[in-house]
Protein backbone atom coordinates (compact mmCIF):
# COMPACT_ATOMS: atom_id res chain seq x y z
CA UNK A 1 0.00 0.00 0.00
CA UNK A 2 1.21 3.68 -0.68
CA UNK A 3 -0.02 6.49 0.65
CA UNK A 4 0.34 9.00 -2.38
CA UNK A 5 -1.67 6.10 -4.03
CA UNK A 6 0.66 4.79 -6.96
CA UNK A 7 0.63 1.07 -5.08
CA UNK A 8 4.27 -1.07 -5.50
CA UNK A 9 6.06 0.04 -8.26
CA UNK A 10 9.17 -2.45 -9.07
CA UNK A 11 10.56 -1.84 -11.96
CA UNK A 12 8.70 -3.30 -15.33
CA UNK A 13 10.88 -5.07 -17.54
CA UNK A 14 7.91 -5.46 -20.49
CA UNK A 15 7.11 -1.84 -20.92
CA UNK A 16 11.42 -1.31 -21.44
CA UNK A 17 11.99 0.04 -24.86
CA UNK A 18 14.84 -2.67 -26.08
CA UNK A 19 18.64 -1.74 -25.32
CA UNK A 20 20.16 -1.30 -28.47
CA UNK A 21 23.82 -1.02 -29.42
CA UNK A 22 25.51 -0.11 -32.01
CA UNK A 23 26.56 -2.40 -34.31
CA UNK A 24 29.97 -4.04 -33.34
CA UNK A 25 32.54 -3.70 -35.35
CA UNK A 26 33.78 -6.38 -37.31
CA UNK A 27 36.10 -8.96 -35.49
CA UNK A 28 39.56 -8.94 -37.10
CA UNK A 29 41.93 -11.89 -36.14
CA UNK A 30 44.54 -10.40 -36.18
CA UNK A 31 43.92 -7.35 -33.64
CA UNK A 32 42.05 -9.66 -30.97
CA UNK A 33 42.48 -7.18 -28.14
CA UNK A 34 41.31 -3.99 -29.81
CA UNK A 35 39.57 -1.79 -27.54
CA UNK A 36 35.40 -1.98 -27.17
CA UNK A 37 33.92 1.52 -28.19
CA UNK A 38 32.15 3.13 -25.99
CA UNK A 39 29.18 4.76 -27.22
CA UNK A 40 27.93 8.32 -25.67
CA UNK A 41 24.55 9.81 -26.90
CA UNK A 42 25.61 13.59 -28.64
CA UNK A 43 25.19 16.66 -25.90
CA UNK A 44 21.98 17.36 -27.71
CA UNK A 45 20.04 14.70 -26.97
CA UNK A 46 20.13 15.46 -23.02
CA UNK A 47 17.16 18.42 -22.58
CA UNK A 48 18.95 21.45 -21.48
CA UNK A 49 19.23 22.37 -18.13
CA UNK A 50 16.88 18.92 -16.72
CA UNK A 51 15.99 17.86 -13.33
CA UNK A 52 17.38 14.82 -12.38
CA UNK A 53 14.06 13.08 -12.96
CA UNK A 54 14.22 14.21 -16.78
CA UNK A 55 17.03 12.93 -17.12
CA UNK A 56 17.01 9.54 -16.09
CA UNK A 57 13.49 9.45 -18.03
CA UNK A 58 15.22 10.58 -21.11
CA UNK A 59 18.56 8.72 -21.09
CA UNK A 60 15.87 5.45 -20.37
CA UNK A 61 14.37 6.27 -23.72
CA UNK A 62 16.95 7.94 -25.77
CA UNK A 63 16.88 6.12 -28.98
CA UNK A 64 19.56 3.92 -30.37
CA UNK A 65 20.63 6.37 -32.95
CA UNK A 66 20.84 9.70 -30.90
CA UNK A 67 23.79 7.60 -29.29
CA UNK A 68 27.25 8.09 -31.70
CA UNK A 69 29.77 6.12 -31.93
CA UNK A 70 32.99 7.98 -30.11
CA UNK A 71 36.62 7.35 -29.21
CA UNK A 72 37.01 4.97 -26.27
CA UNK A 73 36.61 7.03 -23.70
CA UNK A 74 35.29 5.73 -20.72
CA UNK A 75 34.62 6.91 -17.34
CA UNK A 76 37.10 4.27 -15.58
CA UNK A 77 39.86 6.26 -17.48
CA UNK A 78 42.60 6.62 -14.81
CA UNK A 79 44.01 10.05 -15.84
CA UNK A 80 41.65 13.26 -16.74
CA UNK A 81 42.73 13.88 -20.53
CA UNK A 82 42.86 17.81 -19.70
CA UNK A 83 45.12 17.22 -17.15
CA UNK A 84 47.12 14.34 -16.66
CA UNK A 85 47.88 15.03 -12.67
CA UNK A 86 44.25 14.29 -11.95
CA UNK A 87 42.96 10.96 -11.01
CA UNK A 88 39.36 9.79 -12.74
CA UNK A 89 37.38 7.37 -10.23
CA UNK A 90 34.89 5.14 -11.49
CA UNK A 91 31.90 7.42 -12.13
CA UNK A 92 34.28 9.39 -14.39
CA UNK A 93 34.79 12.63 -12.17
CA UNK A 94 38.40 13.75 -10.52
CA UNK A 95 38.98 11.02 -7.51
CA UNK A 96 38.50 13.51 -4.02
CA UNK A 97 41.15 13.52 -1.70
CA UNK A 98 39.06 11.05 1.68
CA UNK A 99 40.16 12.29 4.85
CA UNK A 100 39.42 9.41 7.51
CA UNK A 101 36.42 10.78 9.66
CA UNK A 102 36.91 12.67 12.56
CA UNK A 103 37.46 10.71 15.99
CA UNK A 104 34.26 11.42 18.18
CA UNK A 105 34.61 11.85 22.24
CA UNK A 106 30.63 12.13 22.52
CA UNK A 107 28.47 9.64 20.76
CA UNK A 108 24.78 11.13 20.17
CA UNK A 109 22.99 13.20 18.16
CA UNK A 110 22.30 10.39 16.02
CA UNK A 111 21.88 11.12 11.60
CA UNK A 112 19.26 8.69 10.80
CA UNK A 113 19.95 7.56 7.25
CA UNK A 114 17.22 5.22 5.13
CA UNK A 115 18.51 2.99 2.23
CA UNK A 116 15.77 3.17 -0.16
CA UNK A 117 14.95 1.60 -3.96
CA UNK A 118 11.49 -0.19 -4.39
CA UNK A 119 13.68 -2.51 -6.72
CA UNK A 120 15.02 -5.38 -4.56
CA UNK A 121 18.37 -6.95 -4.96
CA UNK A 122 20.07 -3.75 -5.38
CA UNK A 123 22.45 -3.84 -2.58
CA UNK A 124 20.29 -1.84 0.17
CA UNK A 125 20.71 -4.61 2.89
CA UNK A 126 24.48 -5.24 1.66
CA UNK A 127 25.03 -1.23 2.03
CA UNK A 128 23.13 -0.99 5.25
CA UNK A 129 25.17 -3.92 7.22
CA UNK A 130 28.67 -2.72 5.45
CA UNK A 131 28.57 1.02 5.41
CA UNK A 132 27.45 0.42 8.96
CA UNK A 133 30.25 -1.75 9.93
CA UNK A 134 32.45 0.62 8.45
CA UNK A 135 31.40 3.67 9.86
CA UNK A 136 31.75 1.88 13.03
CA UNK A 137 35.29 0.70 12.60
CA UNK A 138 36.11 4.55 12.31
CA UNK A 139 34.04 4.34 15.94
CA UNK A 140 31.08 5.96 15.04
CA UNK A 141 28.38 4.19 17.72
CA UNK A 142 25.91 2.97 15.19
CA UNK A 143 22.37 1.44 15.32
CA UNK A 144 20.71 -0.75 12.25
CA UNK A 145 17.15 -0.89 11.74
CA UNK A 146 15.98 -4.04 9.77
CA UNK A 147 12.89 -2.73 8.37
CA UNK A 148 12.28 -4.95 5.79
CA UNK A 149 10.03 -7.91 7.23
CA UNK A 150 11.72 -10.47 5.10
CA UNK A 151 14.10 -10.31 7.73
CA UNK A 152 17.32 -10.40 5.69
CA UNK A 153 19.38 -7.80 7.72
CA UNK A 154 18.88 -9.22 10.70
CA UNK A 155 19.95 -12.55 8.94
CA UNK A 156 22.91 -11.24 7.22
CA UNK A 157 24.24 -10.52 11.03
CA UNK A 158 23.96 -14.31 12.08
CA UNK A 159 20.42 -14.30 13.76
CA UNK A 160 17.92 -16.97 13.43
CA UNK A 161 14.63 -15.15 12.75
CA UNK A 162 12.78 -17.61 14.72
CA UNK A 163 14.85 -16.89 17.78
CA UNK A 164 13.72 -13.35 18.60
CA UNK A 165 12.08 -12.25 21.40
CA UNK A 166 11.37 -8.61 20.64
CA UNK A 167 11.40 -7.35 17.39
CA UNK A 168 10.86 -3.90 15.61
CA UNK A 169 7.32 -4.89 15.01
CA UNK A 170 6.99 -4.90 19.05
CA UNK A 171 8.76 -1.21 19.38
CA UNK A 172 6.40 -0.22 16.75
CA UNK A 173 3.06 -1.74 18.20
CA UNK A 174 3.21 -1.58 21.64
CA UNK A 175 3.76 1.99 23.57
CA UNK A 176 5.32 -0.20 26.59
CA UNK A 177 8.12 -1.76 24.84
CA UNK A 178 11.29 -0.49 25.71
CA UNK A 179 13.60 0.33 22.24
CA UNK A 180 16.88 -0.96 24.72
CA UNK A 181 14.97 -4.02 25.22
CA UNK A 182 14.87 -4.63 21.34
CA UNK A 183 18.23 -3.51 20.48
CA UNK A 184 20.69 -6.54 20.11
CA UNK A 185 24.74 -6.39 19.33
CA UNK A 186 26.13 -7.53 16.51
CA UNK A 187 29.49 -9.06 15.60
CA UNK A 188 31.00 -5.94 15.39
CA UNK A 189 31.88 -3.80 18.10
CA UNK A 190 30.17 -0.53 18.14
CA UNK A 191 27.20 -1.73 16.27
CA UNK A 192 23.97 -2.81 17.16
CA UNK A 193 20.72 -3.90 15.53
CA UNK A 194 17.50 -3.29 15.52
CA UNK A 195 16.17 -7.19 14.52
CA UNK A 196 12.76 -7.72 12.38
CA UNK A 197 11.10 -11.00 10.95
CA UNK A 198 7.32 -11.35 9.20
CA UNK A 199 5.59 -10.03 12.11
CA UNK A 200 6.35 -6.61 10.45
CA UNK A 201 4.67 -7.37 7.68
CA UNK A 202 1.57 -7.53 9.80
CA UNK A 203 2.99 -3.96 11.39
CA UNK A 204 2.22 -2.20 7.46
CA UNK A 205 -1.88 -3.19 7.67
CA UNK A 206 -2.06 -2.64 11.39
CA UNK A 207 0.14 0.58 11.35
CA UNK A 208 -2.97 2.14 8.85
CA UNK A 209 -5.78 2.28 12.07
CA UNK A 210 -3.32 4.43 14.11
CA UNK A 211 -3.18 8.16 14.67
CA UNK A 212 0.11 9.83 13.00
CA UNK A 213 0.51 6.55 11.06
CA UNK A 214 3.99 8.00 9.20
CA UNK A 215 5.51 9.21 12.23
CA UNK A 216 5.66 5.62 14.53
CA UNK A 217 9.35 5.03 13.79
CA UNK A 218 9.82 8.69 14.26
CA UNK A 219 8.48 8.06 17.89
CA UNK A 220 9.85 5.11 18.74
CA UNK A 221 13.63 6.55 17.49
CA UNK A 222 13.81 9.34 19.52
CA UNK A 223 14.81 7.71 22.38
CA UNK A 224 17.76 5.99 20.35
CA UNK A 225 19.22 9.41 19.06
CA UNK A 226 21.12 10.26 21.85
CA UNK A 227 23.07 6.88 22.14
CA UNK A 228 24.55 6.46 18.07
CA UNK A 229 25.92 9.19 16.10
CA UNK A 230 24.22 6.76 13.34
CA UNK A 231 21.08 5.30 12.67
CA UNK A 232 20.64 3.58 9.26
CA UNK A 233 17.28 1.91 8.25
CA UNK A 234 17.37 -1.04 6.04
CA UNK A 235 14.22 -0.54 3.41
CA UNK A 236 11.71 -2.93 2.14
CA UNK A 237 11.36 -3.11 -1.11
CA UNK A 238 8.74 -1.42 -1.74
CA UNK A 239 6.94 2.17 -1.31
CA UNK A 240 4.55 1.51 0.79
CA UNK A 241 3.50 2.34 4.54
CA UNK A 242 6.74 1.21 5.99
CA UNK A 243 9.07 3.15 3.16
CA UNK A 244 7.24 6.60 3.97
CA UNK A 245 7.84 5.92 7.79
CA UNK A 246 11.64 5.04 7.29
CA UNK A 247 11.58 8.47 5.44
CA UNK A 248 9.94 10.33 7.76
CA UNK A 249 12.14 9.32 10.22
CA UNK A 250 15.24 10.43 8.28
CA UNK A 251 17.49 13.23 7.88
CA UNK A 252 18.65 11.82 4.96
CA UNK A 253 18.41 8.65 1.95
CA UNK A 254 20.80 6.84 0.04
CA UNK A 255 19.66 5.24 -2.66
CA UNK A 256 21.53 1.97 -3.94
CA UNK A 257 21.15 1.79 -7.82
CA UNK A 258 22.44 -1.44 -9.44
CA UNK A 259 24.76 -0.71 -12.30
CA UNK A 260 22.28 -2.48 -14.78
CA UNK A 261 20.03 -0.31 -17.54
CA UNK A 262 16.99 -1.29 -15.99
CA UNK A 263 18.04 -0.01 -12.30
CA UNK A 264 17.46 3.18 -13.96
CA UNK A 265 13.46 2.71 -14.24
CA UNK A 266 11.19 3.42 -11.21
CA UNK A 267 13.81 5.93 -10.33
CA UNK A 268 11.85 8.91 -10.80
CA UNK A 269 8.64 7.18 -8.76
CA UNK A 270 11.74 7.17 -6.25
CA UNK A 271 12.61 10.45 -6.28
CA UNK A 272 8.81 11.49 -6.76
CA UNK A 273 7.63 9.79 -3.80
CA UNK A 274 11.02 11.27 -2.01
CA UNK A 275 9.51 14.39 -2.76
CA UNK A 276 6.57 14.11 -1.78
CA UNK A 277 7.97 12.72 2.03
CA UNK A 278 9.58 15.94 1.96
CA UNK A 279 6.91 18.19 1.13
CA UNK A 280 3.73 16.76 3.68
CA UNK A 281 5.86 15.04 6.47
CA UNK A 282 9.61 15.79 7.17
CA UNK A 283 11.20 18.85 5.03
CA UNK A 284 14.40 18.13 6.53
CA UNK A 285 14.56 14.93 4.13
CA UNK A 286 17.67 14.82 2.13
CA UNK A 287 19.21 12.72 -0.35
CA UNK A 288 22.54 12.00 0.97
CA UNK A 289 23.55 10.31 -2.42
CA UNK A 290 22.86 7.66 -4.96
CA UNK A 291 24.96 5.03 -5.04
CA UNK A 292 26.09 2.68 -8.02
CA UNK A 293 26.30 -1.24 -6.92
CA UNK A 294 27.35 -3.98 -8.41
CA UNK A 295 29.34 -2.38 -11.03
CA UNK A 296 31.12 -4.21 -13.56
CA UNK A 297 33.79 -1.58 -15.41
CA UNK A 298 35.23 -4.10 -17.79
CA UNK A 299 31.53 -4.11 -19.82
CA UNK A 300 30.68 -1.40 -21.86
CA UNK A 301 26.84 -1.77 -20.68
CA UNK A 302 28.78 -1.21 -16.71
CA UNK A 303 30.12 1.77 -18.03
CA UNK A 304 27.19 3.07 -19.84
CA UNK A 305 24.88 2.62 -17.23
CA UNK A 306 27.46 4.60 -14.54
CA UNK A 307 27.50 7.55 -17.41
CA UNK A 308 23.85 7.73 -17.29
CA UNK A 309 23.48 7.70 -13.61
CA UNK A 310 26.05 10.64 -12.91
CA UNK A 311 24.59 12.51 -15.97
CA UNK A 312 20.66 12.33 -14.14
CA UNK A 313 22.04 12.92 -10.50
CA UNK A 314 24.76 15.08 -11.41
CA UNK A 315 26.88 15.14 -7.97
CA UNK A 316 24.53 13.08 -6.08
CA UNK A 317 25.94 10.33 -7.10
CA UNK A 318 29.37 9.06 -4.52
CA UNK A 319 32.41 9.12 -6.18
CA UNK A 320 32.84 5.14 -4.54
CA UNK A 321 30.84 2.80 -6.30
CA UNK A 322 30.86 -1.46 -5.17
CA UNK A 323 32.02 -3.36 -7.60
CA UNK A 324 30.11 -6.55 -8.40
CA UNK A 325 31.76 -9.81 -6.62
CA UNK A 326 31.04 -13.20 -5.31
CA UNK A 327 32.56 -12.14 -1.96
CA UNK A 328 29.54 -10.17 -0.64
CA UNK A 329 27.32 -13.37 -0.92
CA UNK A 330 29.89 -15.35 0.66
CA UNK A 331 29.84 -12.91 3.46
CA UNK A 332 25.99 -13.03 4.03
CA UNK A 333 26.11 -16.75 4.55
CA UNK A 334 28.98 -16.31 7.06
CA UNK A 335 26.40 -13.75 8.80
CA UNK A 336 29.03 -10.94 8.86
CA UNK A 337 30.17 -8.09 7.33
CA UNK A 338 32.49 -8.49 4.33
CA UNK A 339 34.99 -5.68 6.37
CA UNK A 340 35.20 -8.55 8.57
CA UNK A 341 34.86 -11.27 6.58
CA UNK A 342 37.05 -10.43 4.13
CA UNK A 343 38.90 -7.23 5.35
CA UNK A 344 41.13 -7.15 2.67
CA UNK A 345 39.40 -7.39 -0.07
CA UNK A 346 38.12 -4.82 -2.60
CA UNK A 347 34.33 -5.01 -1.44
CA UNK A 348 35.69 -4.35 2.45
CA UNK A 349 37.57 -1.10 1.07
CA UNK A 350 34.86 -0.13 -1.06
CA UNK A 351 32.30 -0.04 1.84
CA UNK A 352 35.38 1.92 4.09
CA UNK A 353 35.64 4.78 0.84
CA UNK A 354 31.95 4.99 1.62
CA UNK A 355 31.86 5.66 5.13
CA UNK A 356 34.55 8.50 4.21
CA UNK A 357 32.64 9.77 1.81
CA UNK A 358 29.62 10.05 3.99
CA UNK A 359 31.10 11.47 6.59
CA UNK A 360 32.49 14.22 4.27
CA UNK A 361 28.94 14.56 3.11
CA UNK A 362 27.09 14.90 6.02
CA UNK A 363 28.56 13.28 9.53
CA UNK A 364 31.37 16.12 9.83
CA UNK A 365 29.69 18.64 7.81
P1 LIG B 1 18.45 -5.55 -1.44
O1 LIG B 1 18.55 -5.37 0.03
O2 LIG B 1 18.39 -4.26 -2.19
O3 LIG B 1 17.36 -6.48 -1.83
P2 LIG B 1 20.87 -7.09 -1.13
O4 LIG B 1 21.83 -6.22 -0.43
O5 LIG B 1 20.17 -8.12 -0.31
O6 LIG B 1 19.81 -6.23 -1.95
O7 LIG B 1 21.65 -7.80 -2.32
C1 LIG B 1 21.02 -8.79 -3.12
C2 LIG B 1 21.98 -9.92 -3.40
O8 LIG B 1 23.09 -9.44 -4.12
C3 LIG B 1 22.56 -10.55 -2.14
O9 LIG B 1 22.68 -11.94 -2.33
C4 LIG B 1 23.92 -9.92 -2.00
O10 LIG B 1 24.82 -10.78 -1.36
C5 LIG B 1 24.30 -9.69 -3.43
N1 LIG B 1 25.15 -8.49 -3.59
C6 LIG B 1 25.02 -7.29 -3.00
N2 LIG B 1 25.95 -6.42 -3.41
C7 LIG B 1 26.72 -7.12 -4.30
C8 LIG B 1 27.88 -6.78 -5.10
N3 LIG B 1 28.45 -5.57 -5.06
N4 LIG B 1 28.38 -7.74 -5.89
C9 LIG B 1 27.82 -8.97 -5.94
N5 LIG B 1 26.75 -9.35 -5.23
C10 LIG B 1 26.20 -8.44 -4.42
MG1 LIG C 1 17.19 -6.08 1.50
Amino acid sequence: MNIFGSGNHGSNATEMPPLVRPPAPPVQETQPSEPVPFARREESASPAGSAAEQAVEASVEAPAEARVEAPVESPVTETSYDDPEVVLGPTGRPWPDLPDPRPIGIHGNARIISMCNQKGGVGKTTTTINLGASLAEYGRKVLLVDFDPQGSLSVGLGMNSHDMELTVYNLLMQRDVDIRDVIVETSVPGMDLLPSNIDLSAAEVQLVHEVAREQTLQRVLQDAINIYDVILIDCQPSLGLLTVNALTASHGVIVPLECEYFALRGVALLKNTIDKVKERLNPRLHIDGVLGTMYDGRTLHGREVMHRLVEAWGDDVFHTVIRRTVKFSDSTVAGEPITEYAGDSAGAEAYRNLAKEVAVRCLDA
